[in-house]
């Protein structure tokens, strides 16, 4: 494609989002453009965070559930089929003061212009930001037991948080660990009844409450997790392989910020559907939705997006 060529519409991100809204923009013959993102040191990669899960079992249509990177790979090879045209790049670089907005891509020098743009750029994982955390991560400490849970075979681990994530990462756990610890910082857990339920079921896994992380501890491997009580105040040293980091997530929108409305939580602000404070540039999933964060609704808004997208093209030839 000539560098001058103008895309009706351009997509960044493959999560659901994403390749929903491709699915629809291509069905609408507008012949868009994804840039799927590309792999990182960080944990990113094409695909978004469903690639670092494993069983989906609320994603309607599926009654006996779907891995998630196997849904991801049937939502690419749809958005394919209709004619989406897929490209391995990263954004590094974006320009919405003027239409066609201008896009600087990982792959190229030129930007590649658009007329209208999806943002589905997702959120990644939080940090506890103590010390031994950067130097440990890789070496004990992680954030994706699916990608490193195997690594710890009859092994003892802690997961950090009190959300869905840290009971679906410690039950992913206790099929390797030896045995796995969640900690969260207050009495009572964020996660919904039913993972609550499987996991103080679920033998391998314990709970410690009202204590946060103040350190980990290790020379080239992690040895203690330094944990405090935070009603006593008293610390203590817990021996541990692995420690896993269960805390939420930020969305991706470091591009984006003097360029977009953004909240206090730095997610993309949102008004009539997808529509973001610059006309032509819409936003879908977890980047603009700090409340739901689920796939299907991911997936929802990415039709919105597309839908959107189809009205405000129209509105702008007249
Ligand atoms: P979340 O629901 O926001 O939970 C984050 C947990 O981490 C909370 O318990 C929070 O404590 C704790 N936390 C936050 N910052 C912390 C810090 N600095 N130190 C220690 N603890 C900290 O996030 P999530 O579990 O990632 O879930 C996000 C969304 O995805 C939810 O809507 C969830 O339902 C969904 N999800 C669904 C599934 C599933 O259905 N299979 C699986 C995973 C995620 P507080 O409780 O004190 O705030």
């Amino acid at each position: 494609m000539s560098e001058t060529h103008i895309h009706d519409v351009v997509i960044l991100g493959s999560g659901p989002a994403g390749l929903t809204a491709a699915i629809y923009t291509a069905r609408g013959n507008l012949k868009p453009l994804l840039l799927e993102g590309e792999p990182s040191s960080t944990g990113d990669q094409p695909g978004g965070q469903l690639m670092l899960t494993t069983e989906v079992e609320n994603f309607p249509g599926f009654p006996q559930g779907i891995l998630g990177p196997e849904l991801m790979s049937n939502l690419k090879e749809q958005a394919l089929r209709f004619g989406t045209n897929i490209t391995t790049a990263k954004v590094v670089k974006v320009d919405f003061s003027d239409s066609p907005f201008s896009i600087w891509t990982s792959v190229s020098d030129n930007p590649l212009r658009a007329r209208s743009v999806i943002i589905s750029t997702g959120a990644q994982a939080l940090m506890l930001n103590v010390a031994g955390e950067d130097r440990l991560l890789g070496h004990g400490v992680s954030a994706c037991a699916t990608c490193d849970g195997f690594f710890f075979r009859d092994q003892k681990v802690l997961v950090v948080g009190g959300g869905d994530s840290a009971l679906e990462e410690a039950g992913f756990l206790s099929k390797f660990a030896s045995s796995v610890t969640v900690i969260h910082r207050r009495k009572e857990l964020r996660a919904s009844k039913i993972m609550q339920e499987r996991a103080m079921k679920n033998p391998k896994i314990s709970f410690l409450y009202n204590a946060v992380v103040k350190e980990l501890v290790g020379k080239d491997k992690l040895e203690f997790v330094r944990i405090q009580d935070i009603e006593t105040g008293l610390t203590e040293d817990v021996e541990a392989q692995g420690l896993f980091v269960a805390i939420g997530h930020a969305p991706n929108t470091e591009l984006f910020k003097n360029q977009l409305e953004l909240d206090d939580k730095g997610y993309i602000l949102t008004r009539n559907g997808t529509q973001t404070s610059i006309p032509g540039v819409f936003a879908a999933g977890d980047v603009q939705d700090s409340k739901y964060r689920q796939a299907i609704t991911a997936a929802g808004s990415g039709c919105m997006a597309a839908l959107d997208v189809e009205k405000y093209l129209e509105s702008s030839e007249k």
